[in-house]
């Protein structure tokens, strides 16, 4: 029988996070409409099955993700989870600035009712001046650091050269963990390549969106979704080849994402409590020593070929 989910360190923070993490950008409706009623009820099935490691940011929904994100958290003591958000991206757009993060981190400890924050990260930074990351929003987050409002420091984005330009020029310890999102699930698996330079810098590194932010399901992506049509569609064939099998592709991605031991959480977003259940419930059956399924897997691969590793541009031109 399977066991409960497993956990693993992020990086050098002591964190001991579960290896699927909740993604709750979905909470924020930014895939369809989720009702408040279902958001919490999903947030409460995902700690009552063990997840503890929560990500969100005040961009999703314009602040909506983060405002009911708070509320499902209201009654669950502290220690039972970890909270990461984010900050310099907002519905009004990016401001990687001193003043503008201090103050964001202040909206989202309320609006998450807590009193820390264990990760925050900065937001897609290829949006903004890298070197104004660099010298004044990680010294900013320093700060909050020192008085006790975030415990921990991180940075996210598409584009993986952003992270190694950052790490390369700031002092060892400072960052903590990058989230890397969208490459490293079936159709691409880019992130491997720099797997051994973070490991390096000895950052805690996170997988976002083994799903490819929908690509990778059956209802498909969301009409934003930024992929080019070729790899949309290609995505679309595999689907209903594994559909034809009696398998959810979602399955097979999550197994996919999950099983890379170098990951210390794969983050899936997610708004329903059956995606809840059935979500661990695949994190519970993976087995590191054992090769993901088969013939099916083969037959994903092959179809999803033609696109391997295409990706879409993110972020000003000079990063
Ligand atoms: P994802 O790949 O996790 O896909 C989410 C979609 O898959 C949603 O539509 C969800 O309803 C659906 N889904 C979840 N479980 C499913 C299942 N079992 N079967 C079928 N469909 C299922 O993409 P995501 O939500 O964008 O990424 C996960 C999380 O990672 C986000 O919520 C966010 O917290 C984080 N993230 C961060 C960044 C960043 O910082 N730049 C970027 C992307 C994602």
């Amino acid at each position: 029988m399977a066991g409960g989910l497993s956990y693993r360190q992020l990086g050098t923070t002591g964190l001991k996070v579960s290896t699927l993490g909740f993604g709750a950008s979905p909470l924020g409706s930014v895939f369809w409409p989720v009702k408040e009623d279902d958001a919490i009820a999903t947030v409460h099935e995902a700690i009552r099955l063990g997840i503890n490691f929560f990500d969100v940011s005040p961009y999703y929904g314009a602040t909506l993700a983060e405002q009911v994100l708070g509320k499902a958290l209201k009654s669950i003591p502290r220690e039972k989870y970890y909270l990461s958000t984010k900050c310099g991206r907002y519905a009004e757009g990016f401001d990687f600035s001193a003043k503008r993060v201090s103050q964001s981190v202040d909206e989202s400890l309320e609006r998450l009712n807590v009193e820390y924050i264990d990760l925050i990260q900065c937001h897609d930074i290829e949006f903004g001046s890298l070197d104004q990351v660099i010298s004044e929003t990680i010294p900013a987050l320093l700060k909050l650091k020192e008085m006790g409002k975030v415990r921990f420091i991180g940075i996210t984005g598409l584009p993986l050269k952003v992270f190694h330009y950052v790490l390369d020029r700031v002092e060892p310890g400072t960052i903590d963990v990058v989230l890397s999102y969208c490459h490293l699930s079936l159709n691409d698996t880019t992130l491997l390549e720099s797997i051994p330079y973070l490991k390096g810098k000895k950052v805690g590194i996170i997988n976002a969106s083994p799903l490819s932010m929908g690509l990778l399901t059956d209802h498909g992506p969301p009409e934003w979704h930024p992929a080019p049509e070729q790899l949309k569609s290609a995505c679309a064939d595999a689907a209903k080849h594994c559909r034809e099998r009696g398998v959810s592709i979602s399955k097979l991605a999550l197994e996919y994402s999950l099983k890379n031991p170098d990951i210390s959480t794969t983050l899936i977003g997610m708004s329903s409590v059956e995606q809840v259940r059935e979500n661990v419930a695949v994190a519970r059956e993976i087995n590191i020593e054992q090769q993901p399924d088969h013939e099916l897997y083969q037959e994903v691969e092959h179809l999803l070929q033609p696109v391997k590793n295409l990706t879409w541009s993110s972020g000003r031109q000079e990063n």
